[in-house]
């Protein structure tokens, strides 16, 4: 998976030149090429991606579907805040067969906190045009529903906001936080507010009489708790299999680990310069390979560990230790996995025998 993005803390462009989508997309048509894909997938992200034009967006995917060449399929998606998705950009997205996912903290009231125009007005109503034309007109196009996770908001009505809009899948994340910058309302260490309030959405998910979206965080669990694999970074042991590529051609770590420290995501490798395999070998990104052997501390004798798998990344960063220990979120997350399996596992043992 190829994730492009901009860092304006970084003082980089803000738009991706065509020198430097060429040369990205040689990179990828490299990797396809010496690993046999026959699938990739190029996620366009920010910042906001929708700021780069209609034009760039479209060259740039044309260019990598060009150079992986036909026998591959490159599956594009835009993760954008939904502010200026307009049926012009939706024409192009669909004539490109680019998916959207566009991020919503649910009603108004939680949108609006923390989503804000530049002149202070809340975005909630713009997003709303862009997502109502989106799941519409274009369902076919609809990708999901990104939602950060703020817990003053009520937990079923933010999610019944979100339902709203017929997501084919929500992503539901923890807030930015570590060890050095706790993540707000965690001030009890005995309180377990985030698993709280996930698992009064669980509750509402897996009991509706048919499943009404995908939740990605809910799915995961529940899948590495029957001996499968995520699908994505939040948990589990599955090796990252990401990087993304910044406006300057930067090849850098997931950018969530820009809540840890400056530049925690860098990686010093250049699309003009270094393949992907050479990042491979950036450490980072080697105990990020290596599964359980990369956990430290409590996470070594920890009973969920295969499921919980410390947590995402940037959550365990700390001052002293660096990644090498559970996530901050340690006592939610076990929280949450312990909750999950307790139901799945009446249930199940419900069904086989017989009281279901
Ligand atoms: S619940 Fe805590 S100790 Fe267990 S694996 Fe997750 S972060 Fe580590």
């Amino acid at each position: 998976m190829y994730e492009m993005a901009d860092q304006s803390w970084r003082n980089q462009p803000r738009k991706m030149s065509e020198a430097t989508v060429g040369q990205l997309s040689a990179r990828i048509a490299e990797h396809v090429e010496a690993h046999g894909l026959s699938s990739i997938q190029l996620i366009l992200h920010g910042g906001e991606p929708l700021l780069a034009g209609p034009e760039l967006i479209a060259h740039t995917v044309a260019a990598v579907r060009q150079a992986v060449g036909p026998g591959v399929a490159v599956g594009a998606s835009v993760q954008t805040n939904g502010v200026r998705l307009d049926k012009a950009f939706l024409r192009r997205f669909d004539d490109l067969g680019v998916r959207v996912g566009v991020s919503l903290d649910g009603t108004a009231t939680g949108h609006d906190r923390h989503r804000r125009r530049p002149d202070g007005r809340g975005s909630h109503s713009a997003v709303v045009t862009g997502l109502s034309l989106l799941s519409a007109e274009y369902p076919h196009l609809f990708g999901g529903i990104l939602c950060t996770i703020d817990v003053r908001n009520d937990p079923v009505r933010t999610y019944e906001a979100l339902l709203g809009f017929q997501p084919p899948a929500v992503d539901f994340l923890l807030p930015h936080g570590n060890w050095v910058h706790p993540p707000p309302f965690l001030p009890d260490p005995a309180a377990t507010p985030y698993a709280d309030w996930l698992i009064a959405i669980f509750d509402r998910w897996y009991g509706a009489r048919r499943q009404e979206t995908e939740i990605r965080l809910f799915a995961d669990i529940i899948h590495l708790l029957l001996g499968g694999e995520s699908a994505g970074e939040a948990v589990g042991l599955a090796p990252a299999r990401m990087v993304v590529i910044e406006t300057d051609g930067g090849i850098e770590q997931s950018d969530t680990l820009k809540a840890a420290y400056q530049g925690a995501p860098a990686t010093g490798f250049h699309v003009a310069h270094d393949t992907f395999d050479n990042v491979l070998l950036h450490p980072s990104l080697v105990v990020r390979q290596i599964g359980e052997r990369a956990l430290g501390g409590a996470c070594l004798t920890c009973p969920v560990r295969r499921v919980c798998g410390g947590g995402l990344y940037a959550h365990r960063y700390h001052g002293e230790r660096g990644f090498d220990g559970p996530s901050v979120f340690c006592r939610d997350m076990f929280h949450l996995i312990t909750y999950i399996h307790h139901v799945v596992g009446r249930d199940v043992a419900d069904l086989l025998e017989g009281r279901r």
